[in-house]
């Protein structure tokens, strides 16, 4: 398997050799030369694997630089009942038939970044070690994509996170999760200042190229081609779960933030996996729900973007939707650079209408919706779940279709958003066991002011 640009750079590049990349050098992401395509029989054959070897089958369709038994040997050693909770890794709850939350929020960190990022971690320390080299990954996190970073990378060979979050700003939980971990190779620098200020840091560090050079700096943000593919995978195991014969479809809605969840349901579906339709849901923050609707796209800038109770859905421009876009125009490279290139864009009525061959619908929720499908989560199907996957489940009840099992990914559990589950509901989200006193551990953390040159010094000093 090869991979190509999204913005018209013909070169063809070996999974290993992007394994470890953000953009292409032509500022494209990367995709596959073509989807391989999973057929009838396959289908059968898949429909009885345990969720690694399910992986590992399909992880093998695009990683074949990987020789087998080390690939099989990853995903074996990721997909654990150990790490994930239960042997299905990816349970299916039932709300009603016909309806069901999909459970991808049950690893280290309670949401469901962990699904790839765990599987990022034992991919990276692999490479790293076949080629001798080390990575510093550098990163800032208003909360989840930072601790599941860290939980993936945490004791890797060859691997060091430098993570910069907003000092006093991340809740009491999240900067325990992170703050709690002991590994020499994971550094917490609180930054005295706003997200903004911790993103114009990496920002500032990765431009410098003699530094970025030296000390090998990197990053696993959520258009890394490897965490995609990781995802593609849950939507072959919820598709199982769910129906008995492959003559049936199913849909899923997909909580979406950077597009990065439901692009790996698109590439499923470019697979042949029989999924009727992809239900984009989104919070206030609703730039893809504008798109879907009326073929318009018009990224915000920061000052537009809403700060929600469904935050990890608070984005201004989604990070990985230039690869649908690519599919949608017949892969027309030159036609995606003017189009990304130029901000923002609309599409002729007849591109618009392919949206719908390719499954999308779309939808919002607000704080007010949210509520109420927490609320109605619980009392009609004796569920709590979390405002992300209620933004979903708000969605989803208006796109079902008769005869088409409906699952909603559940994104996190309601642990990590305990303020909007006792304004909804009046209780306390129960915590996973072991997490009850996370508050109470030591904390391993640096402060520091907004200081490009203070994190630079840190970082030569921790390598
Ligand atoms: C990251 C995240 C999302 C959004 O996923 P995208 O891949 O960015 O669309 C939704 N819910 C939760 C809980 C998340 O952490």
């Amino acid at each position: 398997m090869k991979y190509i640009s999204t913005r018209g750079d013909k070169t063809e590049r070996r999974f290993c050799e992007i394994l470890l990349e953000g953009l292409a050098p032509d500022g494209g992401l990367y995709l596959p030369v073509q989807y391989p395509k999973v057929d009838d029989a396959t289908l059968t054959k898949w429909r009885g694997l345990a969720y690694a070897d399910l992986a590992f089958e399909i992880l093998s369709l695009y990683m074949d630089d990987i020789p087998a038994e080390d690939l099989r040997a990853i995903t074996q050693r990721t997909y654990t009942e150990a790490v994930f909770g239960t042997p299905q890794i990816t349970p299916l709850k039932t709300l009603e038939p016909g309806l069901a939350l999909q459970a991808l929020s049950n690893g280290p960190t309670l949401a469901f970044k962990d699904m790839a990022m765990q599987l990022l971690g034992q991919l990276f320390e692999y490479e790293l070690g076949r080629r001798g080299e080390t990575l510093n990954i550098l990163g800032a996190t208003s909360g989840d994509t930072g601790s599941a970073a860290e939980y993936a990378m945490r004791g890797k060979a060859g691997v060091n996170v430098f993570m910069l979050s907003p000092h006093g700003r991340m809740s009491p939980f999240q900067q325990a999760q992170m703050f709690s971990l002991q590994e020499a190779n994971i550094h917490n620098i609180a930054v005295e200042g706003v997200f903004d200020d911790c993103q114009d840091i990496v920002k500032a560090v990765s431009n410098d190229l003699d530094f970025k050079r030296k000390y090998k700096i990197g990053t696993v943000n959520s258009i890394n081609w490897a965490r995609l593919l990781a995802q593609v995978v849950y939507y072959f195991a919820g598709y199982f779960q769910a129906t008995t014969g492959n003559e049936q479809k199913v849909s899923f809605t997909v909580p979406s933030g950077n597009f990065g969840n439901v692009c790996a349901g698109h590439v499923a579906r470019m697979m042949g996996l029989p999924i009727a339709q992809l239900v984009v849901a989104t919070n206030e923050n609703d730039v893809l729900d504008e798109f879907f609707r009326t073929g318009v796209y018009r990224p915000r800038g920061t000052a537009d973007t809403h700060e929600t109770s469904s935050p990890s859905m608070d984005i201004s421009k989604a990070s990985n939707f230039e690869r649908f876009v690519f599919d949608l125009l017949g892969r027309d490279g030159s036609r995606v650079k003017a189009l990304f290139g130029a901000g923002g864009f609309e599409l002729n009525a007849q591109e618009q209408a392919l949206i719908a061959d390719f499954g999308f619908v779309s939808g919002s929720s607000t704080h007010a919706h949210r509520l109420a499908t927490i609320r109605l989560c619980h009392q009609q199907y004796g569920q709590l779940i979390d405002t992300h996957t209620a933004d979903g489940l708000k969605v989803a009840l208006e796109h079902r279709q008769p005869g088409i099992t409906m699952l909603v990914l559940e994104t996190a559990l309601p642990a990590k958003f305990a303020a909007t589950i006792r304004e909804a509901l009046d209780i306390e989200p129960p915590r996973p066991a072991g997490l009850e006193n996370i508050e109470a551990l030591p904390k391993r953390v640096t402060v520091m002011p907004v200081d490009t040159k203070a994190v630079k010094a840190f970082i030569q000093a921790h390598v």
